[in-house]
Formats: C-alpha cells, sequence, structure tokens
C-alpha cells in the first residue's frame, strides 16, 4: 500500500456537508492533515470513535484556552532548530511536517504558516552541540524526522555521530502509527538507522502510539523492522480527552507495547496549548487512569512515568492522597529545582502546575541530609535495637 495524504475535508467523503461546513472556522486556525490509510481505521458508524477523535476537527478548538508555546520552548532556543533545556539532552526540530496532524499537538504552531522555527540549515544548531561536550543525547523531533527523505536523515545523523560526545540519538515518531508504510516500502530506512545504531551508541526510536487500534499489522512489522535493523524503542502518549482517558484501554495499550518490545516511557499531561481545551484532561483525573491503567500490566507495560513538560522543568506526578497531590521534579534546567519533592492541596480542576497555587510543603534535594545510624545501634548486628520500632502491617 502507498497511502496518501489527505489535507482537505472535502475529500473526507465520510463527513457530510454540514459537518464539513461547521469545521471551516477550525481550519482557518489549526492545519488539518492524514493518511487515507489512518482514516480507515476509523469506525465512521461511531461518532465518537477515538480514532476519529484524534485526527479529525472538532468544532471546540476554537474555544480560547492555553498559550501557543505552553512549556516556554522558545526561552530555551539556542539556535534556530535547537533547545537546550536539560543539560545532556538537546532537542532538534528537524522537520516541520507530520504524516497527520494530531488534534491536540502541542507544538502545532510549528504548522502555522509563519513560522520559522524549523530552519532548512542545521549548521548552527550542529556546531553548539559540538561545543556543548555535556550534551550526550539529541532528541529529533518536530514535525517527524521520518518523513524527510532517507538520504536528508542519513546527512542529519551522520553529522551528528561525527560528535564524539553525542552517544543517543532519539527520534520521535508517530509514522509508525500514521503511515507505517514508510517504514515498510523503504527498507533503505531501517537499514541506515541500523547502520548509525551500534552497541556502544544507539539510536532510539520514541514512537507516539496513542490508542490500541493504532497497533495494527503493518504499524506492528514497521516497528519490527526497525528494531530488526538494531534501534532500540519506546513509546509515548499524552491522556487526551476522548481517545485513551479510559484506564482499560490505556492498559490494553502498554500491554500490547510491552508485547512488541515497546515499552511505554513517558505518558504526558496534556499541555494548555492553543485549542486543547477539549482534549484535555484536570491532572488528577488523568494520574487516577494512568495508575489504574498501570496496576493491570505487568512490570515491562507499567515502566511509564505520568509527567508534567512544564516551562521550569519535567515534573513526575507521583501520588495523591485524600488531602494532597504529591509531584517531583524528574528533570529541570534549574539546578536547585532538581529532585525537588512538592507536595500540593489537591484541586481537580487543575489542568497545569499553576493551578495547584503553593505548594504545602516541599523539599529541595540539596537540602536532604542523609540520616545517620544512631548511636544505639551496633553495625555488627549483635546488640542491634531496633529503629524505629518494627510495624507490622495487616494482611
Ligand atoms: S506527531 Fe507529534 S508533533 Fe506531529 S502532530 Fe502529532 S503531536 Fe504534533
Amino acid at each position: 500500500m502507498q497511502p496518501t495524504y489527505v489535507t482537505r475535508l472535502e475529500n473526507v467523503p465520510q463527513l457530510s456537508r454540514d459537518e464539513r461546513n461547521q469545521l471551516k472556522a477550525v481550519l482557518e486556525r489549526f492545519a488539518f492533515r492524514a493518511t487515507d490509510y489512518y482514516l480507515s481505521l476509523i469506525d465512521w458508524n461511531d461518532p465518537a470513535d477515538p480514532l476519529r477523535r484524534l485526527i479529525l476537527p472538532s468544532v471546540d478548538e476554537i474555544e480560547p484556552w492555553g498559550e501557543a508555546d505552553p512549556s516556554h520552548e522558545a526561552d530555551f532556543t539556542v539556535a534556530p532548530g535547537l533547545e537546550h533545556k536539560y543539560g545532556p539532552t538537546a532537542l532538534l526540530l528537524a522537520s516541520r511536517v507530520c504524516a497527520g496532524c494530531c488534534r491536540y499537538c502541542f507544538r502545532k504552531r510549528i504548522f502555522v504558516n509563519e513560522n520559522a522555527e524549523v530552519p532548512g540549515d542545521l549548521g548552527v544548531a550542529f556546531a553548539y552541540i559540538r561545543e556543548h561536550a555535556e550534551i550526550t543525547n539529541v532528541l529529533m523531533t518536530g514535525g517527524d524526522p521520518l518523513l524527510l527523505s532517507t538520504a536528508k536523515l542519513d546527512g542529519i545523523i551522520s553529522e551528528l555521530r561525527k560528535i564524539e560526545h553525542v552517544q543517543i540519538i532519539r527520534i520521535g515518531t508517530k509514522v509508525p502509527a500514521f503511515n507505517p508504510f514508510r517504514v515498510l516500502n523503504d527498507p533503505t530506512l531501517a537499514d541506515m538507522l541500523g547502520k548509525f545504531s551500534t552497541p556502544e551508541k544507539r539510536i532510539y526510536i520514541v514512537s507516539h502510539f496513542d490508542h490500541p487500534r493504532e497497533l495494527t499489522d503493518p504499524a506492528i512489522e514497521a516497528m519490527n523492522r526497525l528494531l530488526a535493523a538494531g534501534t532500540r524503542a519506546v513509546n509515548q502518549t499524552p491522556i487526551i480527552r476522548g481517545v485513551n482517558d479510559d484506564a482499560d484501554v490505556l492498559a490494553e495499550l502498554f500491554k500490547k507495547l510491552s508485547f512488541i518490545g515497546v515499552p511505554p516511557y513517558y505518558v504526558f499531561q496534556c499541555r494548555p496549548t492553543w485549542g486543547n481545551k477539549t482534549y484535555a484532561v484536570p491532572i488528577e483525573e488523568a494520574y487516577l487512569i494512568f495508575e489504574r491503567a498501570r496496576a493491570k500490566g505487568s512490570g515491562l507495560a507499567k515502566r511509564a512515568r505520568f509527567v508534567m513538560s512544564h516551562a521550569t522543568g519535567k515534573i513526575e506526578i507521583i501520588g495523591i492522597s485524600s488531602k494532597h497531590i504529591y509531584l517531583k521534579y524528574h528533570s529541570s534546567p534549574h539546578p536547585r529545582h532538581k529532585g525537588r519533592f512538592m507536595v500540593f492541596c489537591r484541586n481537580p480542576e487543575a489542568f497545569w502546575l499553576e493551578d495547584f497555587g503553593a505548594p504545602e510543603d516541599d523539599l529541595f534535594l540539596d537540602d536532604m541530609a542523609i540520616p545517620e545510624l544512631p548511636d544505639d545501634m551496633d553495625p555488627e548486628g549483635s546488640q542491634l535495637t531496633p529503629y524505629p520500632p518494627p510495624f507490622v502491617w495487616p494482611l
């Protein structure tokens, strides 16, 4: 199969004229793009079909909400097409196109006509990476790097591989979901990636499957080709209203991914981006969906962490109690925040960190002392005084 790209709703015959007319205002603001392959996966008898919701515009997108760049990526842009927020990791915007436009995309600003964040020439970006020996990871994203021609992608990865300190190259992609035939019809793509994925320095495919129905036979075969060529793979997904905001659906996705050797990695809180109100799930609800899904899987299916890509860093949502929610910085550009643990009063309507207000309690990693053995403890063990007294959990 050779999928074709659909960028006009007139070419989606399953939509009525009325539906197309209602969506005109949305398309004036946000791009639409899909493959006929992906559209063929939709159950057109179900108006709430999750894949339909993921790819077809919704009139609710015109509701004012959010920002163009909610994680303030512009503040960390150090060269055209290059963001450097966390010491070891640089993010290279290598492509302006994706094989489809996810409606909830948090980088949809890139698809706006006048946006020039993705440069034609990455020379300055390569020079910056070369000069920063702390960069051991480069994440290529965009836009989708696998939509570049194999020759162009080969050229970019070759340049990165010339830089001794760059060890891991990650390729963020939804091509295996939107158009697995990009991989299946061009064997030179997997071969080229395999060539650069050496035992010492791997290429990681960071796939973006949101729903288990995206894991079709061709999608699984595409992932298998990439893995068989020598790459490694993990999966990321946000929790999106109407797509995967259901513990059973998410559990099924985690399970299937672990079965095919693509363990779940990050699960994201939906960023408060333009037009995304309809797709966002409040943090506490999303956390409970995530935990319930994880509880249903085996160890490999529950490797994911639920995180929020906030302007101040990547924040993991680690738990909820009856009154509080517990968050921890996973990464931060600010050294003081690294490992910081925070306790907030619960707010079931919070969509982003600021919605919780000030922390009730917090602990900076640097301020935490490692407890010393009390004087009355004998390290040899013969006179060991239990401290604290043992607690027997009720069974
Ligand atoms: S694949 Fe990623 S960058 Fe592309 S439209 Fe979807 S969310 Fe946005």
